[in-house]
This record gives C-alpha cells, sequence and structure tokens, in this order.
C-alpha cells in the first residue's frame, strides 16, 4: 500500500485548504470502508488522507420539524438506525443504513461516504434521491447546494469541484402521509452489491387514498443512480390502485439501461427493476398509510 500523509482535520477551512494545496492527491476519509480497500489495491492514490470526523458538521445527526434531518456526511450508518427518534421518523432511509456492508461495515460506513464513492450501484443514493436529499458542499468559493439526483455524473465521479467536499446532506421533514421504502436485489443475504436497486417515496392526501407526490430511483441499471421523474409523475393525483402502481413500475423499467456483466444480464436487471419498483412502492405506501 502507497505512503500517505494522515491529516485528522478539525475544521471546514482546514479540509478545504488540503484539498486545494493536494488537489487530485488528497483524499477525503469519513469511514474508509471504501477509500482505504480503494488504496490497498492500487484502485485509488493519494499524498495525504484528511479524516472529516473531527468536523461537528460532518458528524451532527440532529432534527427539527422545520428543516428535517440534517446528517453530516461522516455519521456512521449505525448511528442512524440506533436512534429510535429518526428510525420512527425515517423508516425507508433505515432501509438502506441497516442493509450497507454488515455491522462491523455500518459501525464506520457513512452514507455521505457512500454517496461520494459515486458507485451506480450504491444502495444509499436511490433513497437519499427518494427522499429529496440535498446535498450541503463546501469548497473554495463557501457553500452550495446540489440536490442528490445531480450529484453523480459517471461512476465514481460527482459534481465535487476540486477544493469541494460534502459537508452534510440535508433531508426534508416527513409530512403526514409520508411514507419510503428502498430494496435491492442480491444473490445472497448480504456482502454483495445490488444487481438492482430501487428507492421510492409517496406523499398521500389526507384520506390516505390517493398519491399526491412520488418519487421513485434506481440503482444498478445506469453510470450513476437513475431518478426516473416520469414515473412519480404517473401516480400523481392518482387513487391507489394495482393499475397506477403497475404503471409505474413499466415506466421505472422502460428508463432502465442496464449492463450485462457477472451479477446479471440487462434483460433480467430491467425485469427485477419493475418487480422492486412495485414493491417498494407497496411498502412506500403501507408506510404513509401507517403514518
Ligand atoms: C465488506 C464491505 C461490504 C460493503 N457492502 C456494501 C453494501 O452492501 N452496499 C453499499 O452500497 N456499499 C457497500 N460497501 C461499500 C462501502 O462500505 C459504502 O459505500 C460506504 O457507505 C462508504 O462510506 P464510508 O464512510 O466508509 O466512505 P469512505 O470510504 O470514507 O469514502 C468513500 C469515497 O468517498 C470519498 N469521500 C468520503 N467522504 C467524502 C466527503 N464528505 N466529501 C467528499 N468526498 C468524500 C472518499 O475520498 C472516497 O473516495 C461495502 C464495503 C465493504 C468493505
Amino acid at each position: 500500500m502507497q505512503a500517505f500523509d494522515f491529516v485528522r482535520a478539525t475544521s471546514v477551512d482546514e479540509v478545504v485548504s488540503i484539498l486545494r494545496q493536494n488537489g487530485n492527491q488528497a483524499r477525503v476519509l469519513s469511514g474508509g470502508t471504501d477509500l482505504l480497500v480503494a488504496l490497498r489495491e492500487g484502485r485509488a492514490e493519494a499524498r495525504v488522507v484528511v479524516d472529516i470526523k473531527g468536523l461537528p458538521e460532518t458528524t451532527e445527526m440532529s432534527y427539527s420539524p422545520e428543516s428535517g434531518l440534517r446528517l453530516g456526511a461522516a455519521v456512521p450508518c449505525y448511528r442512524m438506525y440506533e436512534d429510535e427518534e429518526l428510525s420512527s421518523l425515517y423508516p425507508g432511509l433505515m432501509d438502506s443504513a441497516r442493509l450497507i456492508g454488515g455491522v462491523q461495515i455500518q459501525g464506520r460506513a457513512s452514507m455521505g461516504g457512500n454517496l461520494c464513492n459515486a458507485s451506480p450501484a450504491a444502495d444509499s443514493i436511490p433513497n437519499l434521491i427518494a427522499h429529496s436529499a440535498v446535498c450541503v458542499i463546501a469548497g473554495p468559493n463557501g457553500r452550495r447546494e446540489v440536490p442528490v439526483e445531480e450529484f453523480c455524473v459517471a461512476p465514481g465521479r460527482t459534481v465535487l469541484q476540486p477544493g469541494e467536499f460534502l459537508l452534510y446532506l440535508q433531508i426534508p421533514a416527513p409530512r403526514p402521509g409520508f411514507g419510503a421504502a428502498y430494496q435491492r436485489f442480491i444473490p445472497r443475504n448480504e456482502m454483495d452489491i445490488a444487481v438492482v436497486g430501487v428507492g421510492a417515496s409517496v406523499q398521500l392526501d389526507e384520506s390516505r387514498s390517493v398519491i399526491q407526490s412520488a418519487r421513485i430511483a434506481l440503482g444498478a441499471v445506469a453510470p450513476t443512480p437513475l431518478y426516473v421523474p416520469e414515473a412519480g409523475e404517473a401516480l400523481a393525483g392518482q387513487r391507489i390502485s394495482d393499475e397506477v402502481i403497475e404503471r409505474a413500475a413499466e415506466i421505472a423499467k422502460a428508463a432502465a439501461r442496464p449492463i450485462t456483466d457477472m451479477r446479471g444480464t440487462a434483460e433480467y436487471r430491467k425485469h427485477l427493476s419493475g418487480v422492486l419498483t412495485r414493491r417498494v412502492l407497496k411498502k412506500a405506501i403501507e408506510r404513509a398509510q401507517a403514518s
């Protein structure tokens, strides 16, 4: 493994300054469960690794009914699902937190790191898109916000510019009648990469029988996680029924543009996109009706 300098940063300015000085030879470390493996295998290079877990902004996890959940970029998954209030407010988000790796990985791995790693098959990204999460990015020119669906631009590549890093994710507060869910298909129960993953959310009306709006996003079926707004639009204003769910599932299936690889053929992945969209929509509706 290549030798590198390790800095445990204590301020946003310090991180930005190190990233600016070292260009692509500086890497941000949240949980390290992707980064350290990549460095060890020679898939990534770094002269300096900046640990951001010493920053209050990246480790903060706080909720308010007005602004929702502020999730620091380096908050490990276990802190999310062990928080009873957050687990009951965001059961859909916890679907991802609970299935990334196993218990040991969840002790370190963050949703911020999962997002910045920008794998097309990442388990938190379709779910964050379904939850309308927004990235708050810090950099040499201050802060800017980017919706999660615009953050990944290619496998392993994001909108982050030199000197920038992800500070935290802002996730809207769930209103009554909101529900979300994420499911993936993998050939075994854990420790595998999604063949397809689907996140969905719905906002129901007061009667809980009409869908006001919906968001659907797919993983592992395109070079980046894929937001499918037209699938949500097909549900908006519709009374809940198997037919409208089926129509949205067909739209999601049609939007998927997967490749064939060792985990599955393109045809199989397209089929799974429809099946999982149907299942997560039903789960999201069930949660919304119980909210
Ligand atoms: C055994 C094992 C099982 C796994 N199982 C799964 C799984 O089931 N599902 C899944 O999706 N993933 C899985 N992973 C991959 C990994 O655990 C996740 O992607 C995890 O969420 C990454 O988070 P992290 O905090 O460890 O990121 P890190 O490894 O710290 O960072 C990942 C990448 O993002 C960059 N980065 C991190 N934070 C920031 C930031 N704030 N700003 C800018 N760049 C940043 C890093 O430089 C690096 O390139 C697995 C990994 C292992 C080793």
